[in-house]
């Protein structure tokens, strides 16, 4: 069996067979057969028998200290909120890794906090900064201005609240309850 140069391929398509190629980026070996592992154009290499497959997605992306991230405040503990890293601002490709994020009390705000309650609370959507990777955990930044929770959820009834005059003030759109919010500058209303 052959495959030709160029053509589109789907995840689990067989492209050959070990004893013809080398698989490359974007192939697995399955008991010898090479399967390609996205979806994209087959590119074959004659000279070095490479067979890889060049993903219509491109390559995952790969987080790096200073991108900015959109996600989900997952959980709160004393010192730190988890939050779970849904995609890179300006970068529709998934990514690499199952990242793990959390922000510490101290790279909340500007100012002193001194409950992480009066910043997020779990489920909120939240405007981040990378300032540390080690493997897959990834330390976040809400201390600028753009950076904070986008939409915030009610703790008593769970729906989204609106922001009030006051600054890093929230309130639900059903209960009327109040609540504090480092607030992202970029606050989504409705
Ligand atoms: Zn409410």
């Amino acid at each position: 069996m052959d495959v030709e140069n160029e053509r589109i391929v789907m995840p689990g398509d067989k492209l050959g067979i070990i004893e013809q190629y080398i698989p490359g980026e974007g192939t697995y070996d399955d008991n010898g057969d090479i399967k390609s592992s996205v979806l994209g154009n087959v590119n074959i290499n004659p000279k070095k028998r490479i067979i890889s497959v060049d993903s219509k997605l491109g390559k995952p992306a790969v987080l790096k200290k200073g991108d900015i991230v959109y996600g989900q405040i997952t959980d709160i503990k004393s010192q730190r909120a988890n939050f779970n890293i849904e995609c890179i601002k300006d970068n529709p490709r998934p990514l690499a890794l199952p990242y793990i994020g959390a922000i510490h009390i101290s790279q909340t705000k500007k100012n002193y906090l001194e409950k992480l309650n009066d910043a997020f609370r779990i489920g909120d959507i939240v405007q981040a900064k990378v300032i540390k990777i080690t493997g897959e955990n990834v330390d976040l930044s809400t201390t600028d201005k753009e950076c904070g929770v986008l939409k915030a959820m009610c703790t008593r009834c769970r729906d989204y609240m609106h922001t009030t005059k006051k600054k890093d003030e929230v309130q639900c759109n059903t209960c009327n309850r109040k609540e504090k919010r480092k607030l992202s500058s970029n606050y989504v209303n409705e």
